[in-house]
């Protein structure tokens, strides 16, 4: 059974480039007979607001999407994603970190195209998880995970255009491009996007992960977490990213393209369709 997922950020109005992806989701997931679910990315609890978790909704019904079961919201389960990371303590793979609030808040979002994605130094990596302190992060010593891994099959499908095939992570590549990630940060309660879309992908039973392009080179942290956390690993399909017209990615704070301007200013669900590319049912 082919089972996939839209999973936004409520930090912003749906843009074009969500509408891409959620349709290109849906109907990838109708024309196979499988289930297309809606999972809400709501564990910055600082930009996640109520309002925009309402808006994506009714803009995925606007365009005629319909999503299996009831919406998964991760702030409901950061809980359990922290049971589940403590659970990793005793591996040796995590340590504390006290850098700066504003790095590791950043470490904890979604990468995005456009935005450096900063490897991890290293300057806290030789500390022990007792000198663990209120508001320290929680990283995941790369190399330590990846010599723990040594015996596993790191590897993953894509399906996507631009990179089809079957991928070996490359350890080397891996260090040098992702490195040490953020997976918690301790007193707020926040959970990494890596690890909670990780676990959520595999709780609830994804086999194909559709998403954007931008987030192709950050595949491989999952499939180590995966194999870190016992989990499955699902196949992937990075799609192509809707631009605007200087070449740009689009991005929440580009409201102009967001969907519901377009829908105040009469545009159809089949308008949509055509400006990004998709065939109409
Ligand atoms: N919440 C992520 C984003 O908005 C979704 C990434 C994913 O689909 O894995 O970029």
């Amino acid at each position: 059974m082919f089972v996939t997922r839209f999973a936004p950020s409520p930090t912003g109005p749906l843009h074009l480039g969500h509408a891409y992806s959620a349709i290109l989701a849906h109907d990838m997931a109708r024309a196979a007979g499988g289930r297309f679910l809606l999972r809400m990315e709501d564990t910055d609890l600082d930009r996640c607001k109520p309002e925009y978790d309402a808006l994506i909704q009714e803009d995925l019904t606007w365009l005629g999407l319909t999503w299996d079961g009831p919406i998964h919201r991760q702030a409901g389960h950061i809980a359990s994603y922290n049971a589940r990371l403590e659970a990793l303590d005793g591996k040796g793979l995590l340590y504390p970190c006290s850098c700066t609030r504003s790095d590791i808040r950043a470490a904890l979002a979604a990468p995005q195209e456009g935005i450096a994605f900063n490897v991890y130094p290293g300057t806290c990596r030789g500390r022990r998880m007792d000198s663990r302190k209120p508001g320290d992060a929680l990283r995941l010593n790369l190399a330590a995970a990846l010599e723990f891994l040594a015996a596993a099959d790191l590897s993953f499908t894509e399906t996507g255009p631009a990179h089809a095939g079957h991928h070996r992570v490359d350890p080397d590549a891996a260090l040098r491009q992702i490195g040490d990630v953020v997976l918690s940060r301790k007193g707020e309660d926040i959970v990494a996007y890596f690890l909670a879309s990780a676990f959520d992908d595999a709780d609830q039973g994804i086999t194909h992960v559709i998403r954007g392009e931008d987030l192709f080179d950050f595949t491989p942290v999952q499939v180590i977490l995966q194999h870190l956390f016992g989990l499955p690993t699902p196949d992937y399909h990075h799609h192509r990213l809707i631009r605007d017209d200087q070449g740009k990615r689009l991005a929440k704070r580009d409201d102009a393209r967001a969907l519901s301007k377009y829908r105040a200013e009469g545009a159809t669900p089949a308008d949509i369709r055509r400006m990004v590319g998709l065939p109409n049912p």
